[in-house]
């Protein structure tokens, strides 16, 4: 999430009419989901039940397959979610980065991946503060393998490009940490500016990608796309070649990006690429957010993996707990915001993987 995205809460007078509505519709949607689902395993055979074993025990490492992103058994899977807020020192977000949360969040919401978004060039970030920030991240992935969730390690950055030499040496030591472990995805720039794909972010993600290959030839790598990861179209048009398991990022926040978006990335589907939906940010039922139904209906129809954004009590629009939610998870219904009541009703019902 840029830091700096305006807010209008322009649909603020809609409350209450729309309020009903809208839980409803988001309910009728997961119901046919759910039902979709059961009648998919309703084959008259009793469903594999194996004991002792994770979704990540069960599903394997994740592999682009033409425009899909599929488990070890070759079928496309769709993840849903939770990133954290930026790691950097004293932002507030930094203080969900436990074990005790990602654990919560795999018990209570079903969520299957989170995301470690490791700021990087902002005051308090990596660049400034290495070891701390790193620490953070290396907390998240250690307690999702532990659980046996996915995890993306995000180098969560603006500027990447200024600064490849740092990116090559800290994915370097990630894929010497983790690149055995099929649980982690490696996300190289979470939202590049309007800059250009091919001259800027497609040199830089390759010299990136080279060295995490020298590690770790397989895990699934995730590489940002201009105009904070919207123009999947441009990526989609000059595509990254000479190496396998490429993913490419999508964000869509609900008040700013809709049918014009879903449109430029399904088209980008088609082209050939897969992608993925590292963020994702609504503001709520308490607000005018049909686009949450329309871009879930979209994910699940196209097998499109995805992340809330955020873990966080900070007093914005995006965060998922309210100011002084415990930093250990056991949240009550009461701790969460009204996008985070969402959030969760979204991911806990997402049919498909059970953690
Ligand atoms: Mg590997």
């Amino acid at each position: 999430m840029s830091l700096f995205v305006p807010y209008t809460p322009k649909a603020k007078e809609c409350v209450s009419a729309t309020l009903k509505i809208l839980k409803l519709s988001i309910y009728l949607f997961l119901s046919c989901l759910i039902i979709s689902c059961t009648k998919e395993d309703n084959t008259g055979e009793t469903p594999e039940i194996i004991p002792d074993t994770t979704l990540v025990d069960r599903h394997g490492l994740l592999q682009v397959d033409g425009n899909k992103i599929v488990n070890k058994g070759g079928e496309p899977v769709s993840l849903a979610g939770n990133s954290f807020f930026w790691s950097n020192d004293n932002w507030g977000g930094e203080r969900y980065y436990t074990p005790e949360v990602v654990a919560w969040l795999k018990e209570d919401w079903n969520t299957t991946i989170v995301r470690a978004a490791m700021g990087v060039e902002d005051p308090g970030g990596y660049l400034d503060n290495k070891p701390v920030n790193k620490d953070r991240v290396k907390t998240i992935v250690d307690a999702a393998i532990d659980v046996g969730i996915y995890v993306i390690i995000d180098w969560h950055s603006h500027h990447a490009e200024d600064h490849t030499d740092e990116a090559v040496n800290f994915f370097q030591e990630m894929a010497t940490l983790y690149g055995e472990y099929d649980n982690v995805i490696y996300e190289l720039y979470n939202e590049p500016l309007d800059i250009s794909w091919s001259n800027t972010i497609k040199p830089y993600a390759l010299t990136v990608i080279s060295a995490i290959r020298t590690i770790d030839p397989d895990n699934l790598i995730v590489v940002g796309t201009p105009v904070w990861s919207q123009r999947v179209d441009l990526a989609a048009a000059d595509p990254i070649t000479g190496y396998s398991n490429i993913a490419y990022t999508l964000h869509f926040y609900t008040i700013y990006h809709q049918q014009w978006l879903r449109d430029r990335a399904s088209a980008a589907l088609e082209s050939g690429i897969a992608l993925f939906v590292t963020e994702w940010g609504s503001i709520g039922y308490s607000l005018v957010d049909s686009e949450a139904n329309e871009w879930m209906t979209w994910c699940f129809t196209n097998k499109i993996s995805h992340c809330n954004w955020a873990v966080n009590d900070k007093e914005e629009e995006w965060s998922i707990l309210i100011p002084g939610a415990s930093t250990t998870g056991g949240w009550s219904e009461d701790d969460l915001t009204d996008a985070g009541k969402l959030a969760k009703n979204i991911i806990v019902n997402w049919p498909g993987l059970t953690p």
